[in-house]
């Protein structure tokens, strides 16, 4: 009889991935679903990145890469983080993996032991979880508030390490709340972490390019130079690219752990796709000023998907800062009853007689260790999300 792992049996699906999933097969069958689940842009990616992976091929740069990436491409990380972000790291400094989360994969099965504990953030990306588990580690849930913005406090930090913390994982902008940590916030959490010398920081930066209100963008070490020694800096060509399908991530940091995760890497994926990494490569290296455009696209759409969303009764939304996901709260909805009378019991039970009535896919809260919510993307056309949000506000409406 077939057996999962012990590991595995700790682990849950990817709700991301399942609802996204279950939407491309409703779609098959002829449903009308507003799919609102994947985290990612609809925009294609460009025409220059797309003609570097031709280029590529027809070159014949099909072949095994060194493990953790091309030297050109490594050599266009480094120059990005010192362009975009004034860090300064060598090309040795560098991996990429097949995607960002290949990346956090490689990080934690390189460096958590049994019973070592990582600390999340929630409401947090649902994989982080979830991987910890899967290297034979803790996820140790560090709660925030809609209040202080989803952003985590020094004194949940504090309250949330304990001997056995190895890593802190941040992300700003957030997946799913949309929060983007001020220097300050970081300096304020680095302060926490100077006391606790064991503890390193996961910074996924991925979603770096899509930010509003005029804000900046900071990154972990940036805020904290003193923290260099113990810092994965993370991020990957997906959401600013719109190379979600390309599975392109990187990282950089200390050299040791980049040859612990060269390590994992080479005894599971190997290099990421050749050709992937020269279209990534192109992606760095070539034109940006369509990023601002598009994050200006997200920022009108995010507007307005706010403002429908906070019209419909019993949700409210805090404004996310950056990312494409708004993660409204609907705590007055739970317990009341569909015209179906069906018992809207937890988030999960929202989302799901939301798809069944209205065909509209979203991702329940509680994936992200922080409810009752659910996530929508608006990585999608202004008329798509007009109409979601009115069936969404439809949907509201007709519980009782
Ligand atoms: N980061 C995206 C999301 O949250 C991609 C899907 C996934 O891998 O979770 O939807």
């Amino acid at each position: 009889m077939f057996q999962e792992s012990a590991a595995l049996k700790r682990v849950r699906p990817s709700a991301t991935l399942a609802m996204t999933q279950k939407t491309r097969e409703l779609k098959r069958q002829g449903r009308d679903v507003l799919g609102l689940s994947a985290g990612e842009p609809d925009f294609d990616t460009p025409e220059n990145i797309k003609e570097a992976a031709i280029r590529a091929i027809r070159e014949g740069k099909t072949k095994y890469t060194d493990v953790d990436g091309v030297p050109e491409l490594k050599q266009a990380i480094a120059d990005k983080y010192e362009r975009e972000n004034g860090l300064h790291y060598k090309p040795g400094q560098v991996n990429v993996s097949p995607g960002g989360k290949a990346v956090i994969f490689n990080a934690l099965m390189a460096t958590c032991s049994p019973g070592d504990e990582v600390i999340t953030p929630a409401p947090f990306w649902t994989s982080y979880p979830e991987m910890v588990l899967l290297a034979g580690g803790e996820p140790v849930r560090a709660p925030t508030t809609q209040e202080n913005g989803y952003r985590l406090t020094p004194e949940a930090l504090e309250a949330a390490i304990t001997a056995r913390t190895r890593w802190l994982i941040l992300n700003s902008p957030n997946n799913p709340s949309g929060a983007v940590y001020t220097p300050e916030d970081l300096r304020a959490l680095a302060d926490v972490l100077a006391r606790h010398p064991r503890v390193w920081v996961l910074t996924d930066d991925m979603y770096e390019h899509i930010i509003y209100d005029g804000m900046t963008f900071t990154s972990f070490v940036q805020a904290a130079p003193e923290m260099y020694d113990r810092t994965l800096t993370m991020n990957g060509v997906s959401k600013a690219y719109a190379m979600t399908g390309w599975r392109i991530g990187y990282a950089a940091g200390p050299e040791p752990l980049i040859a612990a995760m060269r390590k994992v890497e080479g005894q599971s994926t190997s290099n990421p796709s050749s050709i992937a990494q020269y279209a990534a490569l192109e992606a760095l290296t070539g034109p940006q000023d369509f990023i601002p455009e598009r994050a200006r696209v997200f920022e009108g759409r995010r507007d307005l998907v706010l403002s429908m969303l906070n019209q419909a009764s019993g949700l409210s939304c805090a404004k996310p800062e950056g990312a494409f996901y708004v993660y409204p709260s609907l705590a007055p909805l739970i317990g009341k009853k569909t015209p179906a009378g069906r018992v809207i019991e937890d988030d999960e039970t929202f989302v799901t007689e939301l798809l069944e009535s209205e065909d509209v896919a979203a991702v329940h809260g509680s994936a992200f260790g922080l409810g009752p919510n659910f996530r929508i993307s608006y990585a999608t056309s202004e008329d798509v999300l007009e109409e979601a949000c009115r069936r969404i506000q439809r949907f509201c409406a007709s519980l009782v």
